[in-house]
């Protein structure tokens, strides 16, 4: 594979930009190599800058599942920045994104727009904390909620991949009012409602796990930490910012039929634009500036872009028979690459909920952190590079997750699955 002009755009980058990539998790340091530099994107494939072609599975680490460049958001884009690109002033589109966010969420009747997912979870925390007059808060090891403070601890992925399960620069305190519950362990959470019963102000969980690699939530999990929080007059926050519009429509709080107090959400509801939002029940988020006290704000918060790359996408996943066919093509591919495993003799475990997966190197099961880091990682490096050596794009991390878009066809699907077979068989 040809790399010369990604290598010269590495090192460059590494002279200008830390370790040469804005977000961590592009690095390639787990897997080791350089990362291929992305010229273009169309549909379910991208082109790097030295020409390879590869089908992608990373889908801008969950944004795309329209695939890249789709006609329908990109015509919308090209009118709406003939128009100005940011007023500081309401605008038409964004109320129609937050309805049709509202529409789609049975616990959310109001919701606000940020421009990232961090800043929704960090807005949703300060919310639960006002609501309640209470400060610490449970989460969940190995899941990620960006990079706030207070959420940087044992955070999943991206801190999992490079050996920073808790950032530098968190100060103590912070770090004291964050409590770390281990996921699918209801337990673990009941013993800090315990032991500070007036104390915690809610639970963060993402509901499907994707931030370890999928790891879906296990038989009744999610309804006891419905149980728990209500008991305790804590808030339970779902982080739905990969699983929301992603698993279904209206995300895992409508497929496992939970009502959260709070939602968090971000990428897919900006479709590759910056957009995030949290929202939930009116007297909540009425606590919100400026009806209430609890402080929250942004310049480029519902950007006329990103709020119609957003509700573009929406309209999308709308269309009849969307989600069906986001499971046959996910179905497809999983069942392919656990054969694929199977013959190849390499232990596996996938896990897999709607069109978000995980291929575990690590026989299973994989239900709990424990046993995802039981995971081979110097494996998966090499299948990693069998692979996109072979011209498929996957997470480059064992801890990730892939996705399948609307834009995969089931050729790609078969492609890859043929690809695996080979680049497994290669391994010895
Ligand atoms: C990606 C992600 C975030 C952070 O979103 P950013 O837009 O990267 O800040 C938060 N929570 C979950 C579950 C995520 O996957």
């Amino acid at each position: 594979m040809n790399q010369t002009r990604s290598q010269q755009l590495f090192e460059q980058a590494q002279r200008y930009i830390p370790g040469g990539v804005n977000s961590p998790v592009r690095s390639f340091r787990a897997v080791t190599g350089t990362p291929p530099f992305i010229a273009r994107g169309q549909g379910s494939h991208v082109w790097d800058v030295d020409g390879n072609e590869y089908i992608d599975y990373l889908g801008s680490w969950g944004p795309l599942v329209l695939g890249h460049a789709h006609p329908t958001v990109v015509e919308a884009l090209h009118r709406a920045a003939e128009g100005g690109t940011s007023f500081g002033a309401p605008v038409e589109l964004e109320v129609e994104l937050a309805r049709t966010i509202c529409e789609a969420l049975p616990s959310v009747d109001s919701v606000r727009l940020v421009s990232s997912g961090t800043e929704a979870c960090m807005s949703a925390i300060r919310l639960a904390r006002a609501y309640t007059g209470r400060s610490k808060v449970i989460k969940f090891s190995g899941c990620y909620h960006g990079h706030a403070d207070g959420l940087l601890v044992r955070a999943g992925s991206g801190a999992m991949t490079h050996g920073i399960p808790t950032s530098a620069g968190v100060p103590d305190a912070y770090g004291a009012e964050t409590l770390v519950a281990d996921y699918n362990d209801i337990a673990s959470v009941e013993s800090f409602f315990q032991a500070w019963p007036e104390a915690i102000a809610g639970v963060i969980v993402e509901p499907v796990a994707g931030n370890m690699g999928v790891v879906p939530p296990a038989e009744g999990f999610l309804q006891s930490l419905r149980q728990v929080t209500a008991d305790n007059g804590a808030m339970l926050i779902f982080d739905e910012v990969i699983t929301g519009f992603r698993i279904a429509y209206g995300g895992a709080q409508t497929l496992y039929g939970i009502t959260p107090d709070i939602t968090c959400l971000g990428k897919i509801i900006g479709g590759g634009l910056p957009v995030g939002a949290y929202g939930g029940r009116r007297d909540i988020m009425e606590m919100v500036a400026p009806l209430g006290p609890m402080y929250q704000a942004g310049t480029l918060s519902g950007n006329p872009l990103a709020v119609t790359a957003g509700l573009t996408t929406l309209t999308e996943l709308q269309k009849a028979g969307t989600y069906e066919k986001l499971e046959s093509l996910a179905t497809r591919l999983a069942d392919g690459i656990t054969q694929a495993f199977a013959q190849a003799e390499v232990p596996a475990t996938l896990n897999r909920v709607g069109s978000m997966m995980t291929g575990f190197l690590n026989a299973g099961p994989v239900d709990v952190l424990a046993q995802v880091e039981q995971s081979n990682t110097e494996a998966y490096g090499r299948y990693f590079h069998a692979m996109l050596e072979r011209g498929v794009y996957l997470a480059p991390s064992q801890f990730e997750a892939g996705f399948v878009s609307l834009a995969h066809s089931e050729e790609d699907i078969d492609r890859t699955v043929a690809i695996a077979a080979e680049a497994l068989g290669s391994l010895g």
